[in-house]
Protein backbone atom coordinates (compact mmCIF):
# COMPACT_ATOMS: atom_id res chain seq x y z
CA UNK A 1 0.00 0.00 0.00
CA UNK A 2 1.01 3.29 -0.65
CA UNK A 3 1.65 5.30 1.99
CA UNK A 4 1.97 8.71 -0.04
CA UNK A 5 -0.30 12.05 1.06
CA UNK A 6 -2.46 13.17 -1.57
CA UNK A 7 -3.29 16.53 0.23
CA UNK A 8 -0.59 18.53 0.51
CA UNK A 9 0.00 21.03 4.22
CA UNK A 10 -2.50 23.39 3.91
CA UNK A 11 -5.07 20.57 2.69
CA UNK A 12 -4.26 18.56 5.73
CA UNK A 13 -4.39 21.74 8.19
CA UNK A 14 -7.89 22.90 7.41
CA UNK A 15 -9.10 19.45 7.29
CA UNK A 16 -7.93 19.34 10.72
CA UNK A 17 -9.37 22.48 11.43
CA UNK A 18 -13.03 21.32 10.84
CA UNK A 19 -12.51 18.38 12.97
CA UNK A 20 -11.12 15.52 10.17
CA UNK A 21 -8.09 13.30 11.73
CA UNK A 22 -6.57 10.93 9.65
CA UNK A 23 -4.43 7.97 11.34
CA UNK A 24 -2.12 5.25 9.71
CA UNK A 25 -2.39 2.72 12.36
CA UNK A 26 0.93 1.19 10.59
CA UNK A 27 3.38 3.79 11.55
CA UNK A 28 1.67 5.81 13.93
CA UNK A 29 1.89 8.77 11.85
CA UNK A 30 -1.63 11.07 12.08
CA UNK A 31 -3.58 14.06 11.51
CA UNK A 32 -5.03 15.77 14.67
CA UNK A 33 -8.19 17.19 14.39
CA UNK A 34 -8.83 20.76 16.28
CA UNK A 35 -10.52 19.15 19.10
CA UNK A 36 -7.52 16.56 19.96
CA UNK A 37 -5.39 19.50 19.24
CA UNK A 38 -6.84 21.52 21.96
CA UNK A 39 -5.44 19.65 24.62
CA UNK A 40 -2.13 19.99 26.84
CA UNK A 41 -0.98 16.90 24.91
CA UNK A 42 2.40 18.01 24.88
CA UNK A 43 4.46 19.38 27.75
CA UNK A 44 7.26 21.13 28.44
CA UNK A 45 10.01 19.00 29.32
CA UNK A 46 10.74 20.22 33.03
CA UNK A 47 7.57 18.76 33.92
CA UNK A 48 7.53 15.94 31.27
CA UNK A 49 8.53 13.13 34.11
CA UNK A 50 5.93 13.88 36.67
CA UNK A 51 2.54 13.78 33.73
CA UNK A 52 4.60 11.44 32.18
CA UNK A 53 1.05 8.77 32.90
CA UNK A 54 -1.15 11.75 32.06
CA UNK A 55 0.60 11.73 28.14
CA UNK A 56 -1.25 8.95 26.39
CA UNK A 57 -4.32 9.43 24.71
CA UNK A 58 -7.02 7.21 26.59
CA UNK A 59 -5.99 9.59 29.78
CA UNK A 60 -7.54 12.14 28.27
CA UNK A 61 -11.36 10.55 28.11
CA UNK A 62 -13.54 10.40 30.62
CA UNK A 63 -12.65 7.30 32.87
CA UNK A 64 -17.03 6.61 32.72
CA UNK A 65 -16.07 6.63 28.78
CA UNK A 66 -13.11 5.54 28.44
CA UNK A 67 -13.54 1.66 28.25
CA UNK A 68 -15.72 2.12 26.05
CA UNK A 69 -13.61 4.29 23.50
CA UNK A 70 -10.59 2.37 24.23
CA UNK A 71 -12.61 -0.65 23.30
CA UNK A 72 -14.22 0.87 19.80
CA UNK A 73 -10.54 1.38 18.61
CA UNK A 74 -8.99 -1.60 19.40
CA UNK A 75 -12.10 -3.01 17.32
CA UNK A 76 -10.83 -0.52 14.58
CA UNK A 77 -7.12 -1.72 14.99
CA UNK A 78 -7.82 -5.12 14.98
CA UNK A 79 -10.02 -4.82 11.89
CA UNK A 80 -12.76 -6.50 13.54
CA UNK A 81 -14.96 -3.39 12.27
CA UNK A 82 -14.52 -0.86 9.98
CA UNK A 83 -16.66 1.97 11.50
CA UNK A 84 -16.18 3.82 14.48
CA UNK A 85 -18.99 6.09 16.27
CA UNK A 86 -18.38 7.18 20.05
CA UNK A 87 -19.81 9.90 22.00
CA UNK A 88 -17.29 10.88 24.86
CA UNK A 89 -16.03 13.71 27.16
CA UNK A 90 -12.57 14.65 26.28
CA UNK A 91 -10.55 16.64 28.90
CA UNK A 92 -9.54 19.75 27.23
CA UNK A 93 -7.64 21.29 30.28
CA UNK A 94 -7.72 20.34 34.14
CA UNK A 95 -11.16 19.19 35.46
CA UNK A 96 -12.89 20.72 32.13
CA UNK A 97 -14.76 18.76 29.63
CA UNK A 98 -15.85 18.67 25.85
CA UNK A 99 -18.38 16.50 24.46
CA UNK A 100 -17.06 15.03 21.37
CA UNK A 101 -19.34 13.14 18.93
CA UNK A 102 -16.64 11.21 16.83
CA UNK A 103 -16.87 9.34 13.65
CA UNK A 104 -14.54 7.39 11.32
CA UNK A 105 -14.27 4.96 8.87
CA UNK A 106 -11.09 2.88 7.79
CA UNK A 107 -10.24 3.71 4.89
CA UNK A 108 -7.35 1.33 3.76
CA UNK A 109 -6.23 -2.12 4.93
CA UNK A 110 -2.84 -3.88 5.00
CA UNK A 111 -2.69 -7.26 3.24
CA UNK A 112 -2.97 -8.95 6.35
CA UNK A 113 -6.27 -7.31 6.95
CA UNK A 114 -5.03 -4.95 9.54
CA UNK A 115 -6.23 -1.56 9.84
CA UNK A 116 -3.74 1.19 8.04
CA UNK A 117 -5.51 4.47 7.55
CA UNK A 118 -8.19 5.31 9.28
CA UNK A 119 -10.40 9.16 8.41
CA UNK A 120 -12.28 10.46 11.07
CA UNK A 121 -14.43 13.72 11.71
CA UNK A 122 -14.58 14.96 15.32
CA UNK A 123 -17.76 17.34 16.29
CA UNK A 124 -17.92 19.65 19.57
CA UNK A 125 -21.34 19.07 20.58
CA UNK A 126 -20.79 20.42 23.65
CA UNK A 127 -23.52 22.79 23.55
CA UNK A 128 -26.14 20.53 22.54
CA UNK A 129 -25.25 17.71 25.26
CA UNK A 130 -25.75 21.24 27.88
CA UNK A 131 -28.86 21.93 25.83
CA UNK A 132 -29.87 18.15 26.63
CA UNK A 133 -28.81 18.40 29.69
CA UNK A 134 -31.10 21.58 30.72
CA UNK A 135 -34.20 19.79 29.07
CA UNK A 136 -33.64 16.63 30.84
CA UNK A 137 -33.69 18.70 34.15
CA UNK A 138 -36.67 20.35 33.36
CA UNK A 139 -38.28 17.52 32.15
CA UNK A 140 -37.23 15.98 35.44
CA UNK A 141 -38.67 18.85 37.11
CA UNK A 142 -41.49 18.57 35.77
CA UNK A 143 -41.80 15.03 36.65
CA UNK A 144 -41.23 15.84 39.81
CA UNK A 145 -43.66 18.60 40.31
CA UNK A 146 -46.16 16.27 38.64
CA UNK A 147 -45.94 13.64 41.11
CA UNK A 148 -46.61 16.17 43.84
CA UNK A 149 -49.27 17.95 42.95
CA UNK A 150 -50.86 14.28 41.89
CA UNK A 151 -49.87 13.61 45.69
CA UNK A 152 -51.08 17.05 46.60
CA UNK A 153 -53.82 16.14 45.51
CA UNK A 154 -54.78 12.82 47.17
CA UNK A 155 -53.75 14.15 50.29
CA UNK A 156 -56.34 17.13 49.80
CA UNK A 157 -58.96 14.41 48.98
CA UNK A 158 -58.24 12.34 52.35
CA UNK A 159 -58.53 15.47 53.99
CA UNK A 160 -61.92 15.84 52.67
CA UNK A 161 -62.95 12.71 53.02
CA UNK A 162 -64.95 11.78 55.94
CA UNK A 163 -62.62 9.63 57.43
CA UNK A 164 -61.46 9.49 61.68
CA UNK A 165 -58.96 11.89 62.09
CA UNK A 166 -56.41 9.58 62.88
CA UNK A 167 -56.39 7.53 59.81
CA UNK A 168 -56.47 10.54 58.19
CA UNK A 169 -53.23 12.21 59.43
CA UNK A 170 -51.96 8.66 59.23
CA UNK A 171 -52.58 8.61 55.60
CA UNK A 172 -51.16 12.00 55.32
CA UNK A 173 -48.43 11.66 56.41
CA UNK A 174 -47.54 7.95 54.58
CA UNK A 175 -48.30 10.24 51.49
CA UNK A 176 -45.47 12.68 52.30
CA UNK A 177 -43.32 10.57 52.62
CA UNK A 178 -43.84 10.10 49.09
CA UNK A 179 -42.74 13.85 48.71
CA UNK A 180 -40.16 14.80 51.65
CA UNK A 181 -37.79 11.45 52.63
CA UNK A 182 -38.14 11.49 56.00
CA UNK A 183 -37.03 9.35 58.54
CA UNK A 184 -39.84 10.10 60.90
CA UNK A 185 -42.52 12.15 61.19
CA UNK A 186 -45.65 12.86 63.61
CA UNK A 187 -48.86 15.49 64.01
CA UNK A 188 -49.38 16.35 66.86
CA UNK A 189 -52.46 18.71 68.52
CA UNK A 190 -51.49 21.24 71.19
CA UNK A 191 -54.61 20.72 74.00
CA UNK A 192 -54.84 21.76 77.70
CA UNK A 193 -50.77 22.11 77.68
CA UNK A 194 -49.74 19.20 75.88
CA UNK A 195 -48.59 17.82 72.30
CA UNK A 196 -50.40 14.96 71.85
CA UNK A 197 -49.31 12.84 68.83
CA UNK A 198 -52.30 12.01 66.57
CA UNK A 199 -50.64 10.36 63.65
CA UNK A 200 -46.90 9.22 63.49
CA UNK A 201 -44.57 7.16 60.97
CA UNK A 202 -41.44 5.76 60.95
CA UNK A 203 -40.77 5.10 64.95
CA UNK A 204 -39.67 1.60 66.04
CA UNK A 205 -43.22 1.37 68.10
CA UNK A 206 -45.42 4.14 66.77
CA UNK A 207 -48.08 2.90 68.94
CA UNK A 208 -45.82 3.90 72.05
CA UNK A 209 -45.42 7.30 70.40
CA UNK A 210 -48.72 7.87 69.70
CA UNK A 211 -49.68 7.55 73.59
CA UNK A 212 -46.92 10.02 74.93
CA UNK A 213 -47.81 13.60 75.60
CA UNK A 214 -45.23 15.97 75.41
CA UNK A 215 -45.84 19.11 78.27
CA UNK A 216 -45.92 22.84 76.57
CA UNK A 217 -44.28 24.99 76.57
CA UNK A 218 -41.37 22.97 77.34
CA UNK A 219 -37.74 25.43 77.16
CA UNK A 220 -35.58 22.31 76.24
CA UNK A 221 -37.59 21.30 73.14
CA UNK A 222 -37.52 21.99 69.41
CA UNK A 223 -41.51 21.89 69.15
CA UNK A 224 -42.00 24.72 71.38
CA UNK A 225 -38.93 26.65 70.12
CA UNK A 226 -40.99 26.30 66.53
CA UNK A 227 -44.67 26.82 68.23
CA UNK A 228 -43.68 29.96 70.27
CA UNK A 229 -41.81 31.85 66.92
CA UNK A 230 -45.15 30.54 65.33
CA UNK A 231 -43.28 30.07 61.92
CA UNK A 232 -42.20 26.65 59.99
CA UNK A 233 -38.66 26.10 60.78
CA UNK A 234 -36.02 23.75 58.80
CA UNK A 235 -32.75 22.73 61.09
CA UNK A 236 -30.39 20.97 59.25
CA UNK A 237 -27.75 21.01 62.12
CA UNK A 238 -29.40 20.14 65.85
CA UNK A 239 -26.66 19.94 67.77
CA UNK A 240 -24.73 22.92 66.38
CA UNK A 241 -27.86 25.61 65.52
CA UNK A 242 -30.04 24.59 68.68
CA UNK A 243 -27.11 22.97 70.90
CA UNK A 244 -29.76 23.49 73.77
CA UNK A 245 -31.87 20.57 71.97
CA UNK A 246 -29.70 18.03 70.79
CA UNK A 247 -29.91 14.67 71.45
CA UNK A 248 -27.37 11.80 72.73
CA UNK A 249 -25.17 10.81 69.70
CA UNK A 250 -26.36 7.45 68.50
CA UNK A 251 -27.55 7.06 65.26
CA UNK A 252 -30.66 7.10 65.00
CA UNK A 253 -31.28 10.46 66.85
CA UNK A 254 -32.52 13.41 64.77
CA UNK A 255 -30.05 15.64 63.59
CA UNK A 256 -32.63 17.58 60.70
CA UNK A 257 -35.86 18.40 61.23
CA UNK A 258 -38.87 20.35 59.89
CA UNK A 259 -41.40 21.70 62.60
CA UNK A 260 -44.64 23.19 61.04
CA UNK A 261 -46.91 24.83 63.31
CA UNK A 262 -50.44 24.21 62.71
CA UNK A 263 -52.80 27.12 62.67
CA UNK A 264 -56.91 27.45 62.80
CA UNK A 265 -57.72 31.56 62.91
CA UNK A 266 -54.73 32.25 64.47
CA UNK A 267 -54.68 30.13 67.15
CA UNK A 268 -51.66 27.32 67.39
CA UNK A 269 -53.80 24.11 67.33
CA UNK A 270 -50.51 21.79 66.76
CA UNK A 271 -47.60 20.54 64.86
CA UNK A 272 -46.33 18.84 62.14
CA UNK A 273 -42.52 17.95 62.62
CA UNK A 274 -40.31 15.69 60.09
CA UNK A 275 -37.25 13.75 60.94
CA UNK A 276 -33.98 13.25 59.13
CA UNK A 277 -31.43 11.18 61.23
CA UNK A 278 -28.45 13.32 59.31
CA UNK A 279 -27.01 16.55 58.91
CA UNK A 280 -28.64 18.52 56.11
CA UNK A 281 -31.49 15.93 55.75
CA UNK A 282 -33.76 18.29 53.99
CA UNK A 283 -33.88 21.29 51.54
CA UNK A 284 -36.10 25.24 51.26
CA UNK A 285 -38.12 23.26 48.99
CA UNK A 286 -38.96 19.88 51.44
CA UNK A 287 -40.00 23.34 53.93
CA UNK A 288 -42.07 24.94 51.13
CA UNK A 289 -43.80 21.63 50.45
CA UNK A 290 -44.08 20.88 54.63
CA UNK A 291 -45.91 24.43 54.99
CA UNK A 292 -48.86 22.94 52.48
CA UNK A 293 -49.13 19.73 53.43
CA UNK A 294 -49.18 21.68 57.07
CA UNK A 295 -52.06 23.36 56.22
CA UNK A 296 -54.25 21.29 55.44
CA UNK A 297 -53.70 19.20 58.09
CA UNK A 298 -54.54 22.16 60.17
CA UNK A 299 -57.87 22.02 58.38
CA UNK A 300 -58.21 18.11 59.06
CA UNK A 301 -57.16 18.97 62.91
CA UNK A 302 -59.93 21.65 62.81
CA UNK A 303 -62.36 19.91 60.91
CA UNK A 304 -62.00 17.53 63.62
CA UNK A 305 -62.12 20.07 66.67
CA UNK A 306 -65.28 21.63 65.38
CA UNK A 307 -67.04 17.91 65.06
CA UNK A 308 -66.12 17.38 68.08
CA UNK A 309 -67.77 20.80 69.94
CA UNK A 310 -70.32 19.75 67.89
CA UNK A 311 -70.99 16.75 69.26
CA UNK A 312 -70.52 17.91 72.87
CA UNK A 313 -72.87 20.33 71.92
CA UNK A 314 -75.43 18.11 71.23
CA UNK A 315 -74.86 15.74 74.11
CA UNK A 316 -73.83 18.06 76.63
CA UNK A 317 -76.16 20.89 78.18
CA UNK A 318 -74.23 23.83 77.96
CA UNK A 319 -75.44 25.76 81.06
CA UNK A 320 -75.48 22.68 83.49
CA UNK A 321 -72.93 20.25 81.91
CA UNK A 322 -75.60 17.43 82.21
CA UNK A 323 -76.50 15.04 79.40
CA UNK A 324 -78.34 16.39 76.56
CA UNK A 325 -82.04 15.06 75.99
CA UNK A 326 -80.84 13.50 73.32
CA UNK A 327 -78.01 11.83 74.91
CA UNK A 328 -80.21 11.01 77.51
CA UNK A 329 -82.36 9.22 74.65
CA UNK A 330 -79.27 8.03 73.16
CA UNK A 331 -77.98 6.26 76.32
CA UNK A 332 -81.20 5.64 78.16
CA UNK A 333 -82.40 3.06 75.35
CA UNK A 334 -79.33 0.87 75.55
CA UNK A 335 -79.64 0.86 79.67
CA UNK A 336 -83.50 0.05 78.76
CA UNK A 337 -82.74 -2.63 75.89
CA UNK A 338 -80.31 -4.30 78.63
CA UNK A 339 -83.04 -4.43 81.40
CA UNK A 340 -84.78 -6.40 78.56
CA UNK A 341 -82.28 -8.42 77.98
CA UNK A 342 -81.13 -9.28 81.98
CA UNK A 343 -84.68 -9.28 83.03
CA UNK A 344 -83.27 -6.81 85.27
CA UNK A 345 -85.26 -3.75 86.97
CA UNK A 346 -84.36 -0.28 85.72
CA UNK A 347 -86.00 3.37 87.21
CA UNK A 348 -86.89 6.11 85.72
CA UNK A 349 -86.81 9.16 88.12
CA UNK A 350 -88.38 12.76 86.89
CA UNK A 351 -87.51 15.81 88.71
CA UNK A 352 -88.95 19.29 89.12
CA UNK A 353 -87.67 22.44 90.32
CA UNK A 354 -91.11 23.88 92.61
CA UNK A 355 -92.01 27.24 91.94
CA UNK A 356 -88.90 27.77 89.70
CA UNK A 357 -90.69 30.26 87.83
CA UNK A 358 -91.10 32.64 90.91
CA UNK A 359 -87.39 32.64 91.46
CA UNK A 360 -87.01 33.87 88.13
CA UNK A 361 -89.36 36.50 88.50
CA UNK A 362 -88.48 37.54 91.73
CA UNK A 363 -84.60 37.13 91.88
CA UNK A 364 -83.84 37.50 87.97
CA UNK A 365 -82.93 34.85 85.33
CA UNK A 366 -79.20 35.18 86.50
CA UNK A 367 -80.07 33.89 90.05
CA UNK A 368 -82.48 30.88 88.19
CA UNK A 369 -79.50 29.85 86.09
CA UNK A 370 -77.21 29.69 89.25
CA UNK A 371 -79.92 27.85 90.69
CA UNK A 372 -80.29 25.23 87.89
CA UNK A 373 -76.29 24.73 87.74
CA UNK A 374 -76.37 24.30 91.74
CA UNK A 375 -78.40 21.80 91.38
CA UNK A 376 -77.61 19.83 88.81
CA UNK A 377 -74.34 19.80 90.76
CA UNK A 378 -75.75 18.21 93.41
CA UNK A 379 -77.41 15.61 91.14
CA UNK A 380 -73.90 14.85 89.92
CA UNK A 381 -72.23 13.68 92.94
CA UNK A 382 -75.00 12.02 93.85
CA UNK A 383 -75.57 9.35 91.15
CA UNK A 384 -73.12 6.49 89.80
CA UNK A 385 -71.27 6.56 86.93
CA UNK A 386 -73.62 4.35 85.34
CA UNK A 387 -76.71 5.71 85.73
CA UNK A 388 -78.04 8.26 83.50
CA UNK A 389 -78.65 11.89 84.30
CA UNK A 390 -79.89 14.45 82.24
CA UNK A 391 -81.25 18.20 81.60
CA UNK A 392 -84.84 16.97 80.14
CA UNK A 393 -85.99 20.56 79.53
CA UNK A 394 -85.99 24.07 81.42
CA UNK A 395 -85.99 22.85 85.21
CA UNK A 396 -86.94 19.32 84.67
CA UNK A 397 -84.11 16.57 84.82
CA UNK A 398 -84.25 13.04 84.47
CA UNK A 399 -82.74 9.94 86.14
CA UNK A 400 -82.27 7.09 84.50
CA UNK A 401 -80.83 4.04 87.32
CA UNK A 402 -79.98 0.66 86.09
CA UNK A 403 -80.33 -2.44 88.56
CA UNK A 404 -82.18 -0.73 90.73
CA UNK A 405 -85.75 -1.71 92.33
CA UNK A 406 -88.27 1.10 93.25
CA UNK A 407 -87.62 1.01 97.14
CA UNK A 408 -83.44 1.55 95.86
CA UNK A 409 -84.37 4.44 93.57
CA UNK A 410 -86.80 5.71 96.45
CA UNK A 411 -83.85 6.21 98.85
CA UNK A 412 -82.13 7.59 96.12
CA UNK A 413 -83.96 10.66 95.30
CA UNK A 414 -84.72 11.04 98.92
CA UNK A 415 -80.98 11.85 99.70
CA UNK A 416 -80.96 14.33 96.66
CA UNK A 417 -84.06 16.00 97.46
CA UNK A 418 -83.34 16.42 100.80
CA UNK A 419 -79.58 17.54 99.66
CA UNK A 420 -80.91 19.96 97.55
CA UNK A 421 -83.67 21.38 100.29
CA UNK A 422 -80.44 22.28 102.09
CA UNK A 423 -78.59 23.84 99.70
CA UNK A 424 -77.74 28.03 99.98
CA UNK A 425 -79.05 29.81 97.33
CA UNK A 426 -77.14 33.34 97.67
CA UNK A 427 -80.01 36.27 96.89
CA UNK A 428 -82.87 33.35 97.93
CA UNK A 429 -83.90 34.09 101.38
CA UNK A 430 -85.68 30.83 101.65
CA UNK A 431 -85.12 26.71 100.09
CA UNK A 432 -85.81 25.37 96.58
CA UNK A 433 -87.03 22.17 96.63
CA UNK A 434 -87.64 20.26 93.92
CA UNK A 435 -90.88 17.02 93.08
CA UNK A 436 -90.24 14.08 91.75
CA UNK A 437 -92.15 11.20 89.90
CA UNK A 438 -90.64 7.60 89.93
CA UNK A 439 -91.79 4.87 87.58
CA UNK A 440 -89.85 1.31 88.15
CA UNK A 441 -89.64 -2.26 86.77
CA UNK A 442 -88.24 -4.28 84.38
CA UNK A 443 -89.18 -3.45 80.99
CA UNK A 444 -91.09 -7.02 79.18
CA UNK A 445 -90.22 -5.67 75.14
CA UNK A 446 -87.95 -2.72 74.16
CA UNK A 447 -88.00 0.81 73.28
CA UNK A 448 -90.31 1.37 76.56
CA UNK A 449 -88.48 4.29 77.45
CA UNK A 450 -90.75 6.82 76.44
CA UNK A 451 -93.73 5.20 78.41
CA UNK A 452 -91.73 4.93 81.33
CA UNK A 453 -90.97 8.57 81.25
CA UNK A 454 -94.15 9.49 80.43
CA UNK A 455 -95.50 7.45 83.68
CA UNK A 456 -92.58 8.96 85.90
CA UNK A 457 -93.75 12.73 84.49
CA UNK A 458 -97.77 11.46 85.59
CA UNK A 459 -96.06 10.63 89.18
CA UNK A 460 -94.26 14.20 89.11
CA UNK A 461 -97.61 15.69 88.62
CA UNK A 462 -99.40 13.98 91.66
CA UNK A 463 -96.46 14.81 93.75
CA UNK A 464 -96.94 18.73 92.32
CA UNK A 465 -101.24 18.08 93.23
CA UNK A 466 -99.90 17.33 96.95
CA UNK A 467 -98.00 20.35 97.79
CA UNK A 468 -94.21 19.64 96.03
CA UNK A 469 -91.31 18.85 97.75
CA UNK A 470 -92.08 15.05 97.58
CA UNK A 471 -91.74 11.88 95.80
CA UNK A 472 -94.45 9.87 93.66
CA UNK A 473 -93.60 6.68 92.87
CA UNK A 474 -94.67 3.97 91.04
CA UNK A 475 -94.03 0.25 89.99
CA UNK A 476 -94.95 -0.93 86.66
CA UNK A 477 -95.65 -5.22 86.25
P1 LIG B 1 -93.80 24.12 89.31
O1 LIG B 1 -93.47 24.11 90.76
O2 LIG B 1 -95.22 23.76 89.03
O3 LIG B 1 -92.86 23.30 88.56
O4 LIG B 1 -93.66 25.62 88.86
P2 LIG B 1 -92.49 26.24 88.06
O5 LIG B 1 -92.55 27.71 88.14
O6 LIG B 1 -91.21 25.60 88.45
O7 LIG B 1 -92.81 25.69 86.60
P3 LIG B 1 -93.10 26.44 85.27
O8 LIG B 1 -93.13 25.37 84.24
O9 LIG B 1 -94.31 27.31 85.37
O10 LIG B 1 -91.85 27.36 85.03
C1 LIG B 1 -90.60 26.89 84.71
C2 LIG B 1 -89.73 28.08 84.41
O11 LIG B 1 -88.40 27.72 84.19
C3 LIG B 1 -90.18 28.81 83.20
C4 LIG B 1 -88.94 29.14 82.45
O12 LIG B 1 -88.83 30.51 82.15
C5 LIG B 1 -87.84 28.75 83.40
N1 LIG B 1 -86.69 28.28 82.72
C6 LIG B 1 -86.59 27.31 81.80
N2 LIG B 1 -85.32 27.17 81.40
C7 LIG B 1 -84.58 28.09 82.10
C8 LIG B 1 -83.19 28.43 82.13
O13 LIG B 1 -82.36 27.85 81.43
N3 LIG B 1 -82.79 29.41 82.96
C9 LIG B 1 -83.67 30.06 83.75
N4 LIG B 1 -83.21 31.01 84.55
N5 LIG B 1 -84.96 29.77 83.70
C10 LIG B 1 -85.43 28.79 82.92
MG1 LIG C 1 -91.04 23.54 88.11
MG1 LIG D 1 -91.35 22.17 84.78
Amino acid sequence: MSKKSIYNKDILKTLADVGVYISNYITGEDLISKEWKSIPRTFNLKDKDKDKDKDSFFDFIHTDDRARVKNAIEAIYNGDTNKFHEIYRLEYSKGLYKWIDSFGKTATKTEDGKTEYFVGFDLDISDLKKTEQKLRISIEKEEKRTVELETLRQIIKVINSSLELKETVQIVLNETKKLIPYETASVEMLRDGFLKPIGTVGFEDNDFVNNLKFKYPDNNSLSTYALQNNKPLLCNNIAKEFPVFSQPKEDKSVKSWIGIPLISKKNIIGLLALDGYKKNHFNEHHLELSEIIGDHIAIALENSILHEKAYKMAMEDALTHLGSRYRMQIEGRLLFNNAVRSKSNISVAMLDIDFFKKINDNFGHKTGDTVLKTISKACIDEVRNIDVLARYGGEEFILIMQHTLLEEAEIILTRIKNKIELLKHPGIPYPVTISVGISSGIPKRENLLDSYISIADKQLYISKENGRNRITSKAIY
